[in-house]
């Protein structure tokens, strides 16, 4: 952990400004070891941040091309759109682009053409404080702070009220955990105080982000499946997390986006297919091939 702080220190000073859990959005995003310069625009768009203010924002990928590095372009002409309050999902093998998707969208780096956009506007006209408020993220790992567990769902709002802190805890399924602890909500947690399991921790995280209310959600579904009764609990409350909200889900278990309004099969930095869950069964191309290796309808059951 020792090693993390310097780096997760290090971010601090540079996005002093923005209080809103950066360091788990850093932390998901496997920026920690980068310094990323993206500049404000002089005359930032006003953006309302919360979804209980204005609603699910929609967002839209424009013919987008992008590359780390200049030789080396890594998404190839990328297109969707995720209507407002839609649930768009992104699957594909390692290194097909998934996770560049959601970085673009944070605007942790600029697209070389092509356009981001929330909406309608590119995200290049919004302020990235307001545009990293306005969009929540709950990550494959939740880094804890040392602090009290109630801290760490706070920290989703600072400001929120303790009624608003234990109603989040409750939609995220967490709430009869906490009060079962030693010292409640005053529980220290963390390295240096209860070690809570992976489920746990990933209900804090939903929790931090109900209570931070964002108009645009993107979830990184873990690769490890968690036991069948913990998985239970945490689609339950990601339901919950990404009711009415849109929706982007990095996705690696197919069960849990057969819901989805649509489904981008990404391969090598470009959508090579798109559709409903059916539709794409329907077209036995790769979809319904991966569909095929992960069990079938026999995942959708278990
Ligand atoms: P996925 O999430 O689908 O596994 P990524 O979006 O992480 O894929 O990566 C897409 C491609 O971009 C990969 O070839 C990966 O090696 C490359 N890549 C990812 N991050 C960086 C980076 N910071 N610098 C250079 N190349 C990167």
């Amino acid at each position: 952990l020792l090693q993390l702080y310097g780096p997760l220190n290090f971010l601090g000073s540079v996005y002093s400004g923005i209080r809103t859990a950066l360091v788990d959005l850093e932390h998901m995003m496997g920026l920690v070891d980068e310094s990323i310069e993206v500049a404000d625009p002089a005359h930032p768009l006003p953006i309302a941040t919360r979804l209980a203010d204005a609603g699910p924002a929609e967002v839209e990928f424009r013919n987008v091309h992008f590359s780390y590095r200049p030789e080396r372009e890594i998404l190839h002409g990328v297109s969707f759109v995720a209507a407002p309050g839609s649930k768009v999902a992104i699957v594909g093998t390692t290194g097909a682009g998934k996770s560049t998707i959601s970085r673009l969208l944070f605007r942790f780096y600029d697209v070389s053409s092509g356009s981001v956009r929330l909406d309608g506007h590119d995200v290049r006209d919004y302020r990235q404080a307001d545009l990293r408020a306005a969009i929540g993220v709950v990550p494959q790992d939740t880094v804890l702070f040392n602090d009290t567990i109630g801290y760490n769902i706070a920290y989703g709002r600072l400001g929120a009220t303790q009624e608003e802190v234990e109603q989040a805890a409750r939609l995220a399924q967490i709430h009869d955990f906490i009060l079962s602890l030693p010292e409640g909500y005053a529980t220290q947690v963390g390295e240096r105080g209860l070690k809570l399991s992976g489920g746990e921790k990933q209900r804090v995280a939903i929790a931090r982000t109900i209570l931070k209310d964002p108009r645009v959600l993107v979830l990184d579904e873990a690769t490890s499946a968690l036991d069948t009764h913990t998985e239970q609990e945490i689609q339950a409350a990601l339901k919950t997390v990404s009711a009415r909200r849109t929706t982007l889900v990095i996705a690696h278990r197919l069960s849990t986006i057969v819901d989805a309004d649509e489904i981008l099969v990404m391969e090598h930095g470009q959508v090579v297919e798109r559709g409903t869950h059916e539709a794409l069964l329907a077209a036995q191309g790769r979809y319904a091939g991966m569909w095929a290796a992960q069990g079938g309808e026999a995942a959708t059951e278990g």
